[in-house]
């Protein structure tokens, strides 16, 4: 079995439709444009890594029949991909083995502040669900003949910086990225997918829009390039139309063989 990558959300921050029920330039009609805030799975046949928890992140694991999590490694602190962390509770209870997560200083601070009572001991009936481990350059795992590696690169993200994951040097997964060190462009080379913040048509300071991404494409040139935190401007079909074919925006659900 190869290994499979799964975009289970991804919309922007406040997801489309907001939670006003406001759509803006998404047609309603298209299931397309229904987007949950950006998490991601990695799948083999005994192992699932879960990219992020976002606010979304229970109705995703049960659209996708998603029956366990083994470990978690985040992109950044941000609300949109961290706050669906409570919703884990059920696979330690499952397993009776707490979860590793994997994350950077920054983040690492915010879920340790946030949501303590997931890491440490409160001394309460609940206890502590999930071990908080330093995240790596590298991470290799192994799944009988399948190997899965991430590798971490950290990329700007307005004025934080936020990891992108590079499985197998093949697949690179950013969803909130405003700009790859040069020091680090030659890590993009050769890659078979490119899935990346494209949050809406015009410049946002902390994420790149349509037109970075294709500036970006024509450098380090990817075999196929998925848009994915996108916004309530970018409607699906009309997105599609402006693109050319090994370009394509992400729906909910969307699967990537890797
Ligand atoms: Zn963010």
């Amino acid at each position: 079995m190869s290994i499979k990558f799964t975009i289970l959300g991804c919309g922007y921050s406040m997801g489309v439709p907001r939670i006003d029920g406001f759509f803006g330039r998404c047609d309603p009609k298209n299931k397309k444009n229904y987007r949950t805030r950006c998490s991601a799975l990695i799948s083999s046949k005994n192992l699932n890594i879960l990219i992020d928890t976002s606010p979304d992140l229970r109705e995703q694991l049960i659209k996708n029949k998603v029956k366990s999590i083994d470990k978690i490694f985040y992109t950044h602190h941000h609300a949109d991909q961290t706050h669906g962390i409570n919703d884990l509770r059920v696979f330690y209870l499952k397993n009776k083995t707490k979860l590793n997560v994997y994350a950077d200083d920054q983040t690492q601070k915010y879920l340790l502040k946030s949501f303590n009572y997931c890491f440490r001991n409160q001394g309460l009936s609940y206890p502590p669900i999930m071990n908080m481990l330093d995240l790596k350059d590298n991470h290799k795992f192994v799944d009988k003949k399948n190997n899965i590696e991430l590798k971490s690169v950290v990329v700007k993200h307005g004025n934080i910086n936020s990891i992108c994951y590079i499985i197998n040097k093949k697949c690179a997964y950013a969803s909130d990225i405003s700009k790859i060190y040069d020091y680090d462009i030659k890590l993009f080379f050769n890659l078979k997918y490119l899935i990346i913040d494209c949050l809406r048509y015009d410049p946002h300071y902390s994420h790149f829009n349509l037109k970075n991404v294709l500036d970006l494409v024509k450098v380090i040139k990817p075999e196929k390039t998925i848009l994915t935190n996108l916004n309530h401007e970018m409607d699906y079909n009309q997105l599609k139309k402006k693109l050319p074919n090994n370009i394509t925006p992400a729906f909910d659900g969307m699967t990537l063989l890797i």
